[in-house]
């Protein structure tokens, strides 16, 4: 397995953050082994096969820093409703009745989405015993993605405001869960090559009591676990903390131990500049999920402060509820324009940014640092090919600009992880897309109609 991908604008994400044109990359077995302009690299490797990618962009494996997985099945099932209700009357109900193969359905449907537009890796933050674990994680190590899966921790059927909303088919016992993610572990860590990773995704605050959160805490110690919790999504959260603890949202997880360098707090909206500092000085990572908060109307992420204050941030697309897709390129592009409309200034959160926190920073957030992220000799051969030979990217004077403001999920055509073509020519090679499509459809309308959950439109419908 040496391949030669050239003829091609290679957008590296490495410490210069050099951009090559008329470059290649080239690959042998998981690892790149040289990066420079084509001709040149023609010369050195005769003997590997060569891949023509003109009119294309070469560019870092995206990292979706926040994914649900089985939340793709029933994407348009919970739109236009406020963040509560969102949640007790349509996602937990629609889940909590999940049979392991929905949940199988919905992660295959995920995986085939993410893949096909171009994220590599991804961390999964809060998977439940019944969606049946080890076929999830079957799944993603067969799909050939790199992936975070995190074991939910709760034990309360509450959240912010709301006591005991939870639909009793998501409600979870604390020291069950921690037994199950210990022991899946120990099973399934660095499965798939290496590829899999388990984590523990500790409810937010409000469905987790703090004893339990130092029980998360100390389990990551012990075990060298990363954690991914939601953080401040909503105002409701800082409110919930400030009553209950008598403290600010940063300092309660500093004081219960969630604050690691290898923890994600995703959205973290609602910070105080003690939050961040706070959050910055132990080396956790916010993950901004811009499409679902605009979309439950949580608020703004505040990125430029955050970056400011040394926090890294990460990207993330969150779930088919409040995000409808996966695709990391709409992912940035929201990224870049939303702090620009809440700070009034064009240049908060730059297209250049936006790149880094869907691949480097992203990396970081996993510790995978040294090993993806960006395109460099040693590093995993982990990449994607963006085909620009359309009117909506050309001319494509600005590759970073192509990629932020013009690019989306469905121009790219290859994708490589760990050396191997999971994408080629457009098709994927290690799922079986039509059948995935077709067992999705036929899902949804059996939860659908065992669950009484209206999913139609506002509009007659005849
Ligand atoms: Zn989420």
């Amino acid at each position: 397995m040496k391949y030669l991908i050239g003829n091609a604008t290679v957008v590296t994400v490495d410490q210069e953050r050099r951009i090559i044109t008329e470059g290649a990359v080239a690959t042998e077995n998981d690892r790149i082994v040289d990066i420079g302009k084509t001709e040149a690299l023609k010369s050195r490797y005769p003997d590997f096969e060569f891949i023509d990618a003109g009119h294309h962009i070469i560019m870092p494996g995206l990292v979706n820093a926040h994914v649900h997985l089985t939340q793709a099945l029933i994407k348009g099932c919970a739109d236009d409703v406020e963040l509560m209700d969102f949640l007790q009357f349509r996602v937990w109900k629609l889940m909590g009745n999940y049979s392991p193969q929905e949940a199988a359905i919905s992660t295959e449907l995920c995986a085939l989405e993410m893949i096909k537009s171009g994220t590599t890796t991804f961390a999964e933050t809060l998977l439940a015993r019944h969606y049946g674990l080890d076929e999830l994680t079957r799944i993603i190590i067969a799909s050939g993605m790199r992936g975070i899966l995190a074991k939910s921790v709760m034990d309360l059927p509450s959240y912010a405001s709301r006591d005991n909303i939870m639909d009793p088919g998501m409600i979870e016992e604390g020291e069950e869960c921690l037994r199950i993610a210990g022991e899946w572990k120990d099973k399934s860590e660095n499965a798939g090559d290496g590829r899999i990773q388990i984590w523990l995704g500790p409810r937010p605050v409000g469905s987790i009591t703090e004893k339990m959160l130092g029980k998360v805490a100390e389990m990551a110690r012990r075990k060298e676990m990363g954690i991914a919790i939601h953080f401040c999504e909503v105002r409701e959260d800082v409110n919930l903390i400030r009553k209950t603890y008598n403290m600010e949202p940063g300092e309660f997880m500093e004081k219960v131990g969630i604050l690691t360098g290898r923890t994600l707090l995703a959205h973290a909206i609602w910070l105080s500049q003690d939050d961040m500092n706070r959050i910055g000085k132990n080396k956790s990572t916010v993950v901004h999920c811009p499409a679902s908060n605009a979309k439950l109307a949580s608020g703004i992420c505040p990125v430029p402060e955050l970056l400011q204050s040394g926090v890294n941030v990460a990207l993330g697309t969150d779930a088919g509820t409040c995000d409808n897709g996966y695709d990391m390129f709409d992912a940035m592009k929201l990224a870049a324009i939303m702090n620009k409309a809440r700070t009034l200034s064009p240049v908060a959160v730059p297209a250049e940014t936006c790149v880094e926190m869907a691949t480097i920073n992203g990396a970081k957030a996993l510790g995978m640092e040294k090993e993806i992220g960006s395109l460099e000799i040693g590093k995993k051969a982990d990449l994607i090919l963006i085909n620009c030979n359309n009117a909506r990217i050309a001319p494509n004077i600005n590759p970073i600009s192509s990629i932020v403001y013009s690019v989306n999920g469905s121009d790219v055509d290859n994708v490589m992880i760990d050396g191997q073509w999971i994408v080629r020519k457009n098709i994927i090679t290690t799922m079986d897309e039509e059948k995935i499509i077709h067992n999705a459809r036929k899902a949804i309308y059996n939860i659908l109609a065992r669950t009484s959950v209206s999913n139609k439109p506002g509009w007659p419908v005849f």
